[in-house]
């Protein structure tokens, strides 16, 4: 007797019929719980969730249907890829932006005093050897000269040639090229 016999069917070929029938209607059911167990794990990181996928999954057929309407879109590989390729372009952008006139947007390089496109000015040279300064640095890198010291600022040394104090002035003689520059300015 098969489980359809209740339905009238005395049969014997029908009955075998609906016994595979049922049979692989059982194994269809086993497959997908199997499956939405799976693709749960797939899609969902948190484990009791997947567990409540798998439970509705058991409710024959109906419950697979369920999930795969309201499962995840998304894989997480995906998800954490595409989160992986966000932050590089963010990095990206932030680099090209670094690189950009802040006026005008025109790419621009690090040495580059003024923009050359809206010719309004980036960066202040050093006034003594003429390099590009970053406005955060207090020297310059380049040949040590203090950020907004002026060029003839390195040769304005106290002089006390004429004062009566204990150490003896350096002869002068010893370079004539620079007292002979300097003379007419402390005259003046
Ligand atoms: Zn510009
Ligand atoms: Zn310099």
């Amino acid at each position: 007797m098969g489980p359809l016999a209740v339905f009238g069917i005395e049969n014997d070929g029908l009955n075998l019929a609906a016994n595979l029938l049922l049979l692989f209607l059982v194994v269809l059911w086993l497959a997908l719980v199997f499956w939405t167990y799976s693709d749960a794990r797939r899609r969902i990181a948190d484990p009791m969730l997947v567990g409540c996928a798998t439970a509705a999954s058991l409710f024959p057929f109906i419950g697979t249907v369920v999930y795969v309407i309201v499962r995840p879109p998304e894989f997480l590989e995906d998800v954490r890829e595409r989160e992986l390729e966000i932050a590089a372009a963010e990095a990206r952008l932030a680099t090209i932006e670094q690189l950009s006139c802040p006026y005008c947007g025109f790419d621009v390089e690090k040495a580059f005093l003024r923009c050359p496109s809206c010719l309004r000015r980036l960066k202040e040279p050093c006034t003594v050897c003429g390099k590009p300064l970053d406005p955060r640095w207090k020297i310059c890198p380049y040949c040590e000269a203090e950020v907004g010291q002026p060029a003839e600022g390195r040769r304005a040394r106290p002089r006390r040639a004429t004062a009566g104090s204990g150490t003896p002035p350096r002869p002068s003689a010893e370079r004539p090229a620079r007292a002979s520059r300097e003379r007419p300015q402390s005259a003046g």
